[in-house]
């Protein structure tokens, strides 16, 4: 799928955990569309290098600033301080999560609410801290959030994650319904499994559930990171003006084949 070039020209984008995985392909691709973009996590060696890899392989110039969404406060400074090198935010990609697989007997606290923290709470921490900069956005300020098709199922194994991405979704919802008034559009995307992520690599091949997990996906493949670049597109441009509180399933498929 390709997009006009430069449909992005002149937007700010801010994506959360930036530096890898799926974050990565979605700042290449709005980069590459000509938007301004700022990338936020914790690891300061992973955004350097990423952002070093950005300019080598596409020539694309990416701001960047360490903060942790757990920190309402300090994200509040990380956004500031990159909307102020990359002119104000436009787009907001909360793509930061954690997850780990345990049986819910035996998850702990800690794990419940470390995954709450990061995913539920650090979305809402965001929200928050993006709010001022998406109001004054001259065409409407646009939220994405990632979430995942099991988010509207139950997840055995990963409740923590399961009842964050199914809150991350409701506030999207709520946010689409106070918001609009400022002209900020509110969307998640749940993507399916895609390929080449840590997230695939550790919670399902290093598993040896790569071939159960396929047999789900009616298309039969592992996702690409740009296909789920392409649906921020999508919700980033003029293409998704009058779409707000609505879910985009990026998943071959895969939520409606969940067995008999
Ligand atoms: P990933 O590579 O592990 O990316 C997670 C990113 O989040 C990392 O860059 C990490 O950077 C950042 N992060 C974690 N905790 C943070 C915190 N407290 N504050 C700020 N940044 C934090 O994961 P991924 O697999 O690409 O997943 C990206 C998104 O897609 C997630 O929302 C995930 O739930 C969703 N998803 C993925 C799949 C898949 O197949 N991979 C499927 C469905 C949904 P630092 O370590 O530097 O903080």
């Amino acid at each position: 799928m390709s997009f006009a070039s430069g449909i992005l020209t002149g937007k700010s984008a801010i994506v959360t955990g930036g530096a890898t995985g799926i974050g990565s392909f979605i700042v290449r691709k709005l980069g590459a569309l000509g938007a301004n973009v700022g990338i936020v996590s914790r690891k300061e060696e992973n955004l350097i290098s990423a952002v070093n890899e950005f300019k080598a392989s596409d020539d694309i110039d990416v701001a960047w600033c360490t903060g942790d969404v757990r920190d309402p406060e300090g994200i509040k400074k990380s956004f500031d301080q990159l909307a102020g090198k990359i002119g104000g935010i436009d787009i907001l990609v909360c793509n930061a999560a954690g997850n780990f697989i345990c049986p819910t007997e035996d998850l702990s606290w800690n794990g419940w609410r470390t995954v709450i923290e990061i995913d539920l709470n650090g979305t809402f921490n965001c929200c928050q801290a993006a709010f001022p900069h998406l109001k004054e956005s001259t065409d409407g300020g646009r939220i994405i959030s990632i979430s995942t098709t099991q988010a509207d199922f139950g997840w055995p194994g990963a409740a923590h994650a399961a009842a964050a991405k199914s809150g991350i979704q409701n506030l999207m919802k709520t946010l689409a319904a106070e918001w609009g008034k400022y002209n900020i559009r509110s969307n998640w995307i749940s993507p399916g499994p895609i390929q080449g992520t840590e997230g695939v690599d550790r919670l399902i091949i290093q598993q040896g559930l790569a071939d159960q997990v396929l047999e789900r996906v009616p298309l039969g493949t592992f996702g690409k990171g740009e296909d789920i670049a392409n649906a921020v597109v999508y919700f980033s441009s003029d293409t998704g003006r009058y779409v707000s509180g609505a879910g985009l399933a990026v998943d071959g498929g895969s939520q409606w084949n969940r067995g008999r």
